[in-house]
């Protein structure tokens, strides 16, 4: 590895443990990382110890293991899942530990797969998962992160134009450049955006819109907000009042919408890669809150089924707002991983709604959280709806309307 690789692994380290975990004096850590990650996984360790964590837990995980399973494994064994991971996940948390989670996919690495298959496995994955991801991270329990790392497969798509020896290395500087990382103080250019992101959602908080309505060619939607919605973004707090920034890079300000009152027709700006199939210039149309409509030019199978996955997948449980002259925007490539492409535009998620978007929201049940307008549901699943060309008004309890954006950009002072 060059020397520069491993500065900078270093600065990114340092950016994930002190601002993305804010990792503190006696926390352990669980990281889940790509193989192909080993470099940057050993200097989390290093800062992580430095800061006196005193055990950091890594898995490493090779995505073609699970090629390797769909190919070769025996048909009715798709529901099988490795529950010890979910009890080992659960005792680490009760524990105070930090989640970090290292993103480096192929993001086709199922296309040629059975859709039925794939959806199965990942609803079998996410029904499983919850006891933890449901009651500790959307929950903010325990502090967690979720970062990226340039892998082969995942930079060959990207920069498909370029050499290969040279792929791995531009995806290296596109992640660097995302995170602020090229900035004299990473760090302290990580605290100014997201005191920014704070100004713009407290903003937001106060008015307490009772819906959005969205206009762009192929949308003309209007989104209702529950009573009590929160909108968060950029930092966040675990059950100990410690804060953390759960994604790095972040850009949005997101809340929940309410599941009932979503209306009209929202078209995709960029492609959605669901479970290794992409899904392209497509667009769902929503009645009371359901989808009614779906329509795309690639994929609309596979998207279908993600719609009809349970009850809960045709409805909206994120709604997220982003500048269109976001960093990520503006680089202008598509990097086929929601942790890039959804910073890069105004999104919505189909499926589970984050709890703590609505005040009360954690200590509620899935009944009760329905009841106020939260959205229940085994998965979640963003995808890009933004452009410059739309505009985004916000609807008082009076009925009287305030901008929100134009033509992609915040449209308010704050
Ligand atoms: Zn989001
Ligand atoms: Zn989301």
């Amino acid at each position: 590895m060059s020397k520069d690789l491993t500065e900078r692994f270093e600065k990114y380290a340092d950016l994930i443990i002190k601002v993305g975990l804010n990792l503190q004096k006696g926390q352990r850590l669980m990281i889940r990382a790509p193989i192909e990650a080993v470099e940057l996984t050993r200097a989390l360790t290093a800062k992580a110890y430095d800061v006196g964590c005193p055990y950091v837990d890594v898995t490493f995980g090779d995505e073609e293991l699970e090629l390797i399973r769909f190919e070769h494994a025996p048909k009715d064994s798709f529901e099988e899942f490795p529950k010890w991971r979910v009890k080992g996940s659960i005792e680490r948390a009760e524990q105070g530990a930090a989640f970090l989670s290292i993103a480096g996919n192929n993001p086709d690495l199922l296309k040629d797969q059975d859709p039925e298959v794939v959806a199965l496995t990942r609803k079998v994955a996410s029904e499983q998962s919850k006891p933890f991801s449901r009651e500790y991270i959307s929950n903010m329990r325990v502090s967690w992160c979720v970062i990226s790392a340039a892998v082969a497969s995942w930079a060959a798509r990207v920069f498909s134009n370029e050499p290969e020896h040279r792929q791995v290395d531009l995806l290296w500087d596109a992640i660097f450049q995302m995170c602020r990382l090229g900035e004299p103080d990473p760090t302290a250019a990580w605290r100014d955006h997201i005191d920014a992101l704070e100004r713009r959602r407290a903003y937001l908080n106060d008015k307490a819109y009772t819906a959005l309505k969205y206009t762009a060619p192929g949308t003309d939607l209007t989104l209702g907000l529950p009573k009590g919605h929160i909108w968060k973004g950029g930092i966040d707090q675990n059950a100990d009042g410690t804060t953390f920034v759960p994604n790095i890079p972040t850009e949005e300000v997101f809340t929940l919408p309410d599941c009932n009152r979503v209306d009209g027709m929202v078209s995709s700006t960029k492609p959605l890669n669901y479970g290794g199939t992409l899904i392209d210039n497509f667009s769902l149309t929503f009645q009371g809150g359901k989808v009614v409509g779906v329509e795309a030019e690639t994929g609309r199978e596979v998207l279908k089924k993600l719609t009809e996955t349970d009850e809960g997948a045709a409805r909206l449980g994120e709604v997220a707002l982003v500048p269109h002259s976001s960093p990520i925007s503006t680089f202008g490539k598509l990097f086929y991983n929601t942790l890039f492409d959804e910073n890069a535009s105004n999104h919505v998620a189909l499926g589970q709604a984050y709890s703590v978007c609505l005040e009360g929201g954690e200590a509620m049940a899935p009944d009760d959280f329905a009841r106020a307008g939260g959205n229940n549901s085994v998965t979640h699943v963003d995808f890009m709806i933004g452009s410059d060309e739309m505009d985004i008004d916000g609807i008082l309890e009076d009925g009287s309307t305030e901008v929100v954006m134009r033509d992609g950009e915040w449209a308010f002072e704050a």
